[in-house]
């Protein structure tokens, strides 16, 4: 039976970084609120996706948490790249810190979210039969938090393991003397394959679409780095701050067709040989202009051809159908070399689907396979996908859902027409998995944070976006993602690797610094675009 609800002032759902933050921030104001969370503790991403290999592609002294200079000094990353365990570790040391638990309640996952116009409240329930009622919801819900449903023929049939890198077992998986199959060439996939190919004693890498993929070049961070980092922190967050991706990633004003052939693939060589995402921001014309794009795209392509040995699986492994940077670049340890060793076959799905799993594997239209694993590695219903599995009602009992039938809309992607204090953090239409996710997470935190003391000492009783305001985001949005590449590339950013989702471009392509003055300015004119009114309404 259903418990009677809970009053609190705020419901946080999700306790991964976003949802770790935001309480804190509301302890901070002095509202009393409660995190919901499905997973058994805190970390979000990084309490899911254990899979081999699963680590950061933004630097760990960047990819933290920044609002806290004591936690920033006794917190020491291992590497530049911090692996799963790790981040697990961080969130649960900051979650103690902080003494998050407390107000967290695991095992539990909200299943609705509605909307109470007569007492302004939210009514949120749940899947152990416990509800609440709250002024504010809060979504951390996550941007990369539910799998796709891939749906193969004869899946049910299969007699070996199946894993999925978002769901991987917390024991670990031994693959010593297996043959296993992976479906997938992402970054999950690029991430895991080589350690999965050190164990395996076959590896078939499965793969519909390449993804460019750059060296980590990983190791332990120097410890002049770190000497530097602590010594100088405010002046390097600041400096993350002002850049569009939320990290530092030595942008150049610089134009690929401007640059002599030899400066260019110097500058691409220089860029690759620091690794990560480094190249990314070498010339301002390549995420603009196919052409500039094509000389970076060449480049990758030749680095393909200088590792893998054999010709043929080098031009497989090869980009063809995106321009560089149109789909999330994976950053790999030794993912292309992997495909030197003699156990590691490659597949192409394009020239040979996969037609059906059969008891003992894999049938592609050319050949069968069999396996004691396979390995999903198939990605996620991003940036929608956690907020439309929650059935989410605002005023009228108007469905989310159903609002967001042709494509997410919101204002800023943080609030929604129609649904009063209901925030999501990371949402739809703001930076989000275009930048370092710890900057944009602290700065909608941040946001929302300020935004909650103003109706508090406004004595307001609830804010909402305004049709008007957020019909104009929408398009902002889109004209800004339109003044890019991206859209041309099937990606997940795209909507494109989920039948049936709308397409529609999903983050803000404009840039976090761009965007984070555009918020401030919105909020310094007493909340421009936004309805805040009154308990009388
Ligand atoms: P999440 O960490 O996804 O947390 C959301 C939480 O909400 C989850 O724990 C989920 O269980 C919970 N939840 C969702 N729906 C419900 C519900 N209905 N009820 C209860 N609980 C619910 N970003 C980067 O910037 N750099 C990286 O290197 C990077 N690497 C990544 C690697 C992987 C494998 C993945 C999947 C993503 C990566 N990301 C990276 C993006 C990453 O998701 C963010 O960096 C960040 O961790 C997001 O934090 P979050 O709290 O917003 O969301
Ligand atoms: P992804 O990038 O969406 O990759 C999924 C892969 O599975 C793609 O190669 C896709 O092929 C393939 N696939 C999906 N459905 C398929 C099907 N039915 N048949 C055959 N192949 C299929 O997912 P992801 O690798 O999990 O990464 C998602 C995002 O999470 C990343 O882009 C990144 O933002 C984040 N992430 C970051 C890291 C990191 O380095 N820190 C690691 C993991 C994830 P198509 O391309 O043809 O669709």
């Amino acid at each position: 039976m259903a418990s009677a609800a809970t009053e609190v002032d705020v419901i946080i759902v999700g306790a991964g970084f976003s949802g770790m933050y935001m309480l804190h921030r509301l302890r901070g104001l002095g509202m009393s609120a409660r995190v919901l969370e499905a997973g058994k503790t805190v970390g979000g991403t990084w309490y899911w996706n254990r899979y081999p290999g699963a680590r950061v592609d933004i630097q760990s002294l960047e990819y933290s948490f920044s609002f806290s200079p004591e936690l920033e000094q006794e917190w020491q990353w291992s590497e530049r790249y911090a692996p799963q365990a790790e981040l697990l570790r961080y969130a649960e040391h900051v979650a103690d810190r902080f003494d998050l638990r407390s107000d967290m309640q695991f095992e539990t996952r909200v299943t609705a979210a509605h909307w109470d116009d007569a007492d302004q409240r939210w009514r949120v329930t749940t899947d152990t039969g416990t509800a609440f009622r709250a002024r504010f919801c809060i979504m951390a819900t996550g941007c990369l938090s539910v799998p796709t449903n891939v749906d193969f023929a004869g899946i049910g049939d299969y007699q070996g393991k199946i894993y999925r890198t978002s769901q991987w077992p917390h024991e670990g998986v031994d693959f010593t003397g297996q043959h296993v199959g992976i479906i997938g060439t992402g970054s999950s996939a690029i991430q895991s394959i080589p350690i999965i190919a050190e164990q395996a004693a076959t590896l078939t890498v499965f793969q519909r679409t390449p993804n460019y993929s750059m060296p980590a070049h990983n190791g332990p961070i120097p410890e002049d780095a770190v000497a530097a980092w602590r010594a100088n922190r405010e002046a390097f967050r600041a400096q993350s701050r002002g850049t569009p991706g939320g990290f530092w990633n030595e942008a150049s004003e610089r134009l690929a067709l401007e640059t002599p052939p030899e400066e260019r693939v110097a500058e691409y060589e220089r860029r690759w040989q620091v690794g990560g995402f480094r190249i990314l921001s070498a010339f301002a014309d390549v995420p603009v202009d196919n052409a500039a794009n094509a000389t970076v795209a060449e480049f990758v392509a030749g680095k393909i051809r200088e590792i893998v040995k054999d010709p043929a699986v080098a031009d497989l492994l090869t980009p063809k159908d995106h321009p560089f940077g149109t789909k999330r670049p994976c950053v790999d340890t030794g993912y292309y070399a992997t495909y030197n060793r003699s156990h590691v076959r490659l597949v192409d799905l394009r020239a040979t689907p996969i037609e059906t799993f059969t008891a003992a594997g894999i049938r592609t239209s050319g050949e069968d396979f069999a396996f004691d694993a396979v390995v999903l590695a198939t990605g996620f219903d991003a940036m929608t996908g956690a907020l439309d599995r929650i059935d989410i009602r605002g005023k009228g009992g108007v469905a989310m859902k159903d609002r967001w039938a042709h494509g997410p809309r919101t204002y800023l992607g943080l609030m929604v027409a129609g649904f009063p204090n209901l925030f999501t953090i990371t949402g739809p239409g703001s930076p989000s998995v275009l930048t370092n996710m710890m900057s944009s997470i602290e700065q909608h935190v941040d946001w929302i944070s300020d935004c909650l003391a103003h109706i508090a000492s406004h004595q307001q009783a609830s804010i909402e976006a305004s049709a008007e305001a957020e019909a104009a985001w929408v398009d902002h949005v889109n004209e800004v993602a339109a003044m890019t590449l991206l859209p041309q590339a099937n990606s997940w950013y795209m909507g494109a690797n989920v039948p049936g989702k709308p397409r529609q471009f999903l983050p803000y392509a404009g840039g976090l610094d761009v965007y984070r003055e555009h918020c401030a300015g919105i909020a310094a004119r007493g909340y421009e675009g936004f309805e805040l009114r009154s308990a009388a309404g």
